[in-house]
């Protein structure tokens, strides 16, 4: 079975540097299922074409124990999961958004197109076009016997999006896994479409295909993407004009944020420290405001700082933007001197990442030596998680989080930081607020 990938991009050689693959060399990998390689039949002046191949071994298939019970079957010419695996072994740098030698071309929406010559469209043209035409996908697709079509399909995006699409979308397209789905599944969904799936429109469908209709799963993967729910000011939607676009439901986490920036404007803060600050999307707002004259953002992931810096466009910032905003790789674990002195720091959502067991050091570098007038801080309400349907009892709402309080111990810790440091607190909610459980997330405002 064979995928294609090719790019008009200019200079076609960058493919190879995007791919993290040499164009000269033949690449191979050997997988349960057979062999997979990876070459690049072409690259001339106008298109580069880089090919992964697999050679797919039916029988031992059958003789390891796969759950087929026929020698001959579809899987050594049609496409399916097992690209997406072999995909994950040969790009999964590319994936990952990163590249050693052109990552400002990694970084650029780049003309790319995909060629599948066999796939099986269980559910038929329409569907297809449905998962791929609202990523911006033009797509044909040829008839080669019964369900089984060439499919192509062109697109002007960022290389790891191209690859996370075709990396989830293949096996949905192809509604069938050929191993055994697990909790690592989810994993694979939401670190690998979260900048795109979320605001998908078959979103729902995508991921349960994805986890072959495990119900749990399903359920659990729904919630945890529902974290990275996009800004509407960020997302055009196709199709959509306007006024739906203003109707529909701002997500939670621009709530959360919305709500920050008016409590810093609030208390007046001109310098503020976003600490955890992620990939910028606080500081993109307080940036609009004027009050906030000088704005620092830090956080312990790089990655997550190179996102930030890109979202405010600071590589090609002016002084007056450079001047006002600068961005810190550091660790809320330490004392340090850069983030002292600041009217105000805001930390959303970032304490219930931290071990618990390392909360005491965390409080001592915030409020024993940064000691900003005022603190904003923001962690879910882990008693609103009865009100999503689609989270099992106990569960948190991200994998990332090491714990989830109720009003009530969120209360204690906020009392406990005021007695020890000497901050008076404010407790609010966050969110439209729940008769019985509250807001979903809950705010703590200290000041000195
Ligand atoms: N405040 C941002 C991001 C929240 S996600 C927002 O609301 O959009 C939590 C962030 O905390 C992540 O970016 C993570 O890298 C950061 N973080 C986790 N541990 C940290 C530490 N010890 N020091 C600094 N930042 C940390």
């Amino acid at each position: 079975m064979i995928l294609k990938i090719s790019t008009t991009h200019q200079p076609t050689a960058d493919l190879g540097y995007l791919l993290h693959k040499n164009p000269t060399r033949l690449h191979e990998e050997t997988f349960p299922f057979g062999k997979g390689y990876v070459l690049f039949p072409e690259i001339n002046d106008e298109k580069a074409e880089a090919a992964l191949l697999l050679d797919v071994d039916p029988v031992g298939l059958v003789r390891g124990g796969s759950t087929y019970d026929q020698y001959v079957n579809d899987r050594p010419y049609a496409a399916s999961s097992f690209i997406s695996s072999a995909m994950l072994a040969f790009f999964s740098t590319a994936m990952s958004g990163r590249s050693k030698e052109r990552q400002e071309v990694a970084d650029q929406a780049i003309p790319l197109q995909f060629e599948l010559p066999v796939i099986r469209m269980r559910s038929g043209g329409d569907f297809v076009r449905s998962l791929l035409e609202p990523l911006g996908y033009e797509l044909e697709f040829q008839p080669v016997g019964g369900k089984y079509f060439n499919l192509k399909g062109s697109i002007r995006t960022r290389i790891r999006d191209f690859l996370t699409h075709l990396y989830i979308l293949i096996p949905v397209i192809d509604d069938d896994k050929h191993y055994y789905v697990d909790r690592n599944e989810i994993d694979k969904l939401t670190n690998r479409a979260k900048d795109w799936l979320p605001s998908h429109p078959m979103k729902d469908a995508i991921i349960q295909k994805f986890l072959r209709y495990d119900r749990i799963l399903t359920k659990e993967a729904i919630a945890r993407l529902a974290e990275f729910e996009p800004d509407l000011d960020e997302v055009e939607v196709p199709g959509t004009d306007q006024e739906e676009k203003i109707e529909k439901k701002i997500s939670l986490h621009t709530q959360r944020l919305e709500h920050v920036t008016a409590k810093l404007a609030e208390l007046g803060a001109t310098s503020v420290v976003d600490l955890g600050c992620g990939e910028g999307r606080l500081i993109q707002l307080l940036l609009k405001q004027r009050q906030f004259k000088k704005i620092l953002g830090m956080d312990v992931c790089v990655r997550s700082l190179e996102f930030a810096a890109r979202r405010l466009h600071l590589s090609d910032a002016g002084d007056a933007l450079r001047n006002r905003l600068e961005l810190v790789h550091g660790s809320l674990m330490y004392r340090d001197s850069r983030i002292a002195g600041f009217d105000a720091a805001a930390i959303v959502e970032v304490i219930e990442h931290l071990d618990l067991p390392r909360l005491a050091a965390f409080e001592r570098v915030v409020f024993e030596f940064a000691k900003p007038q005022n603190v904003v801080l923001t962690t879910p309400n882990i008693e609103y998680n009865a009100v999503f349907e689609t989270m099992a009892p106990g569960q948190l709402r991200h994998n990332d989080h090491r714990f989830e309080w109720t009003r009530a111990e969120f209360q204690a810790w906020c009392d406990s930081i005021c007695q020890r440091f000497g901050y008076r607190v404010a407790i609010e909610g966050v969110g439209e607020p729940h008769p019985e459980y509250g807001s979903p997330s809950i705010m703590g405002v200290f000041t000195r």
